[in-house]
């Protein structure tokens, strides 16, 4: 029986991710070969690819331009064909000696000798043999797997797997889909006639079927996490306004309304019993940290303490700083914990949160660490969630009762992003900018007018305002990423002798880091040279200036935020993007959108369509099953059906839901049960 798979070819299966029967049922052809008709080698059209069937009236071994197998072959309207093979064996030899009647299937084109096809596809034709009724598919393959091998083992799993339909016949009616079986059948045997193009460019209905069920089976298991999630228990933190209300009395400002619209999404949840996981999002300089403020204090208020983590030490001690003034007046202090404490005080912070001693912990990653306990820990606030991994999420969900989760992100996740891969977490936006801010002017620069930059850094810093210069990245290398900050740092403290200048990177320890950043938020620097350490959060006001330069290294998420850190006060900002040229194509795309945006909703939807999720999906990615059919910038439409059909047959249709999930879904790793 043809699905016993010996156990070679079953580690070359796993090479192409093949671990189960049904998954060779998805493996789908890269594209077709026509093999169901033949062409006069009259009509043959240089590079599109054909069938002819002749005999071999001359074969030989040539030399020159370089050691080749060509044969001449001649078909019925006496018509010659020249095949060349660079690479043959004897038993070719045999195959193509004169005299054999063969077909050969390959893309014509004008060759040294004339009419050719080098390395044809070959095989003997004859009355008896019939052609192809089906195109013949060409898989995605690895060495030592070759394509009859493949094609064999997928034949036997399409006709011997259970293909029945998981949608119920109504919804199949409704969507207007075709059935499963026939779908895949069809992509893996196409008849004769069919149109290639829609194929290929996967827009034929069959190819619309397995898109659906590839974004119903993400669809269902992402509802079915998030009624689980929903069931479990967390602690009932209900709002008691003491604490809160004396945050926002005591703050400089009143909340926008897209602030207060989420703190009010975040408040309810924290009151019911069962554990928040709700995703915070805003475009930088939106005002997040006050609502994870009050989150926290709300939390507080109840006896329950929080962990307010961040992706960076610089991040995690600007909220530690900026947490710790507008807590005092409360009486609540926070302890800070972070990897590069001494041992010692670590371990004195680590008592702090296991005695209880302190509700409120602030730092890095070090939160997370396993000899990190917590007394009575309530609530779990992520900055920048999409820095952190899903390993993360559940090294807390380990440390006794279950917290709520506020994660906030300043990487806006376009519409169908979130709505695929975020869709287990409730979404908060806040999608106003505190008023007062005056928008950015964003400058593309060649290099070659360097100078002229210069003299822009000059004017801000002796007009009293602050600058930014951000270093080139460099991915290659850390060191080299090291030099060239140092380098820039030199070159401008040349250039302006007039200017105080300080210079911020990812070796400085954390100490020298924070007295840098202090120094410069306290105007005691004019001008910042940086690498991309600041990318996220560092917040001075009176920066009006930001140079970035090599900016077509830069993804666009990166520029976007780098951009956030001015713009920040009541001063006109700008924002300088320096590139070198020439520019590369995706460079040159990357700038045009970054020039013309500034919202960051549209700027992640561009990114999307210009480089597919998974740079967008950041860390996440790494737990998540990736779409492998369906495309986030295309399908949006298909998603939005996929959508509302997971919830009615969660509904109505219980069974068939879940047979859809063990069909589609038995292999993933229970990413989300975190
Ligand atoms: P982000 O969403 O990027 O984390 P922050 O929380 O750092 O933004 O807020 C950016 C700046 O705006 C901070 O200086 C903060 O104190 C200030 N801010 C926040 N909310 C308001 C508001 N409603 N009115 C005025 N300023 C605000
Ligand atoms: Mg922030």
């Amino acid at each position: 029986m043809p699905l016993k798979i010996p156990p070679v070819t079953q580690s070359k299966f796993a090479k192409l991710g093949i671990r189960t029967p049904f998954d060779l049922v998805l493996h789908l052809p890269l594209r077709y070969e026509d093999e169901t008709k033949i062409t006069r080698v009259a009509d043959l059209v240089p590079g599109e690819s054909a069938q002819v069937e002749g005999e071999i009236i001359h074969s030989e071994v040539m030399y020159r331009p370089r050691r080749s197998l060509v044969c001449q072959l001649q078909d019925d309207s006496g018509d010659i064909l020249y095949l060349r093979f660079l690479n043959f064996y004897p038993s070719q030899q045999k195959q193509l000696a004169v005299g054999k009647k063969i077909r050969a299937l390959g893309e014509p084109r004008m060759g040294f000798f004339g009419d050719e096809m080098v390395h044809p596809k070959c095989r003997v034709a004859g009355e008896s043999i019939p052609l192809k009724q089906a195109l013949t598919p060409v898989y995605p393959t690895t060495a030592g797997l070759p394509q009859p091998t493949l094609t064999k083992y997928i034949h036997a799993a399409l006709t011997e797997l259970e293909l029945d339909d998981t949608l119920p016949e109504s919804i199949l009616q409704r969507l207007r889909l075709p059935e499963f079986a026939s779908s895949v059948k069809l992509l893996h045997q196409p008849p004769p006639n069919i149109d290639e193009n829609a194929l290929l460019e996967r827009a034929h209905p069959a190819w619309m079927r397995i898109k659906f069920d590839e974004l119903l089976a993400q669809q269902l298991s992402m509802r079915v996490h998030y009624r689980e999630r929903s069931q479990r228990v967390a602690p009932k933190l209900v709002a008691h306004n003491n604490l809160t209300d004396g945050l926002l009395k005591d703050l400089p400002f009143a909340l926008t309304g897209a602030q207060k619209k989420v703190w009010h999404e975040i408040s309810n949840d924290l009151a019911r019993p069962h554990p928040m996981q709700r995703l915070l999002q805003g475009d930088v300089g939106s005002g997040k940290t006050v609502v994870a403020a009050l989150a926290a204090l709300q939390a507080i208020e109840n006896g329950y303490q929080v962990a307010f983590m961040a992706p960076t030490e610089i991040l995690a001690e600007q909220h530690f700083l900026k947490l710790r003034d507008w807590l005092k007046p409360l009486g609540i202090e926070p302890v800070w914990l972070s990897g590069s404490l001494k041992k010692k005080d670590k371990t004195a912070a680590a008592e702090r949160i296991a005695s209880g001693d302190t509700m409120l912990a602030i730092g890095t990653h070090a939160l997370f660490q396993t000899s990190v306990e917590f007394k009575k820990l309530g609530l779990v606030i992520v900055d920048e969630q999409h820095k952190f991994g899903v390993q993360q999420r559940l090294a807390l969900r380990g440390k006794g009762t279950e917290p709520h989760q506020l994660m906030m992100s300043a990487t806006p996740i376009p519409r169908t992003l979130a709505m695929s891969y975020y869709a287990d977490l409730d979404v908060s936006v806040i999608d106003e900018l505190p008023p007062g801010r005056t928008p950015i002017v964003t400058k593309l620069v060649s290099d070659a007018r360097r100078e002229e930059v210069f003299e822009r850094v000059r004017a801000a810093c002796m007009e009293g305002r602050q600058a930014y210069w951000v270093c080139p990245l460099i991915d290659e290398s850390e060191a080299l990423q090291l030099q060239t900050a140092l380098e820039t740092y030199a070159t401008l403290t040349q250039i302006f002798p007039e200017l105080r200048i300080g210079l911020a990177h990812g070796k400085l320890s954390s100490a020298e880091k924070a007295q840098t950043m202090a120094a410069f938020k306290g105007g005691e620097l004019q001008l910042l040279v940086a690498t991309t350490v600041i990318e996220v959060g560092v917040d001075v006001p009176n920066a009006s200036l930001m140079v970035i330069d090599h900016a077509e290294r830069m993804g666009l998420a990166q520029l976007h935020q780098l951009r956030g850190r001015v713009g920040r006060g009541a001063a006109e900002s700008m924002c300088v993007l320096l590139f070198q040229q020439p520019l590369s194509e995706l460079a040159r795309a990357r700038l045009k959108i970054i020039f013309e945006n500034t919202d960051g909703f549209e700027i992640a939807q561009q990114d999307l369509r210009l480089r597919g999720p998974g740079e967008l999906l950041g860390a996440r990615q790494s737990g998540v099953p990736m779409l492998r059919f369906a495309d986030l910038g295309e399908d949006d439409k298909l998603l939005d059906k996929a959508r509302d059909i997971a919830d009615e047959m969660l509904r109505d249709f219980p069974q068939e839901a879940q047979a859809h999930l063990q069909r589609w879904m038995a292999n993933e790793p229970d990413y989300l049960r975190t």
